[in-house]
């Protein structure tokens, strides 16, 4: 049995990369989708906005559109996605949320809609990243305690925030497993200090530049060798891909606030 998705923000980066993902997977009926209100691609064929020709599918600026579908793909914005748990906990929808940059309070109000509905948050969907921060928390414990740990991280010249979050969330895992607090370890630069390094701090170097899409590395380093963990992402649709995993395992899942770790089986 295929699971019937909608995307929402179809004419985003994401969004059409998620179409494309969402049409050609062999567990997934794409069943909609949504743009905004005041879009131009309003009524317009989901498959010609992801570049794969016409599907006869047509995107709505509508929830109510979409009940056919059993879970919602929301890559849009922080106020578009709270809006939108609100009309899924409504009509019994399941929802994967991709949307970045939500703070504390508005993580909560997503935690508590968990307990009438399956929701999960996702801020990075990469199988493969998620696979990464559990190996370095089977690297931390092992060896963090006797190694210098340095992060690094690539990103394409139009990138506004640094460091990444995804680099950010390395550091946070580290500095969790060896119960370090990151906001008194974290370096990020290193002009003008000349003593030796200080052993407890976790550093972070960026570079920007052309197109890369994104490249992370942990290093952990002692006297004689070094451990280093890298994940490269080559095109958004690792990032679709993994939206598609999260929507198919969500359709099983009770009400519940989940996050990438539980799709993947990585909780302890
Ligand atoms: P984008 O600006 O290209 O796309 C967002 C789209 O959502 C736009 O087309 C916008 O018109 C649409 N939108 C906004 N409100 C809407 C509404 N109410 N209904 C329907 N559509 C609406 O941005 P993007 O690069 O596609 O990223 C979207 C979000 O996903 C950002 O928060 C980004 O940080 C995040 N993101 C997450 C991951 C991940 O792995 N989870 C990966 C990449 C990007």
């Amino acid at each position: 049995m295929k699971v019937k998705v909608a995307i929402l923000g179809c004419s985003g980066r994401m969004g059409r990369n998620l179409i494309q993902a969402a049409y050609e997977h062999r567990s997934i009926e794409l069943v909609g989708g949504t743009v905004r209100e005041s879009s131009s691609f309003a009524d317009f064929d989901l498959g010609e906005l992801a570049g794969i020709g016409a599907i006869g599918l047509k995107t709505s600026t509508q929830l109510s559109d979409l009940s056919e579908a059993e879970v919602l793909i929301d890559f849009t914005s922080i106020e578009a996605s709270l809006e939108n748990i609100k009309w899924c906990q409504k009509n019994n929808k399941s929802l994967v949320i991709g949307t970045t940059g939500f703070n504390d309070e508005q993580v909560q109000i997503i935690e508590k809609a968990g307990e009438k509905m399956p929701v999960i948050l996702a801020p990075n969907t990469s199988v493969g990243v998620n696979l990464m921060f559990k190996l370095l928390q089977i690297t931390a414990k092992a060896i963090g305690d006797y190694t210098d740990i340095e992060i690094f991280e690539a990103h394409h010249r139009f990138k506004k925030d640094a460091p990444s979050g995804t680099a950010v969330k390395m550091g946070q895992v580290i500095a969790d497993t060896l119960d370090r607090d990151l906001n008194k370890v974290a370096v990020y630069g290193r002009e003008g200090i000349t003593e030796e390094r200080d052993r407890e701090t976790i550093g972070f170097a960026t570079v920007r530049a052309g197109d890369i899409v994104g490249e992370h590395t942990a290093y952990f380093a002692d006297l004689g060798e070094r451990i280093e963990i890298t994940h490269k992402a080559s095109s958004r649709m690792t990032f679709a891909l993994g939206a598609m995993r999260a929507a198919f395992w969500l359709s099983n899942a009770d009400n519940g606030y989940y996050d990438m770790q539980d799709v993947l089986g990585l909780k302890d």
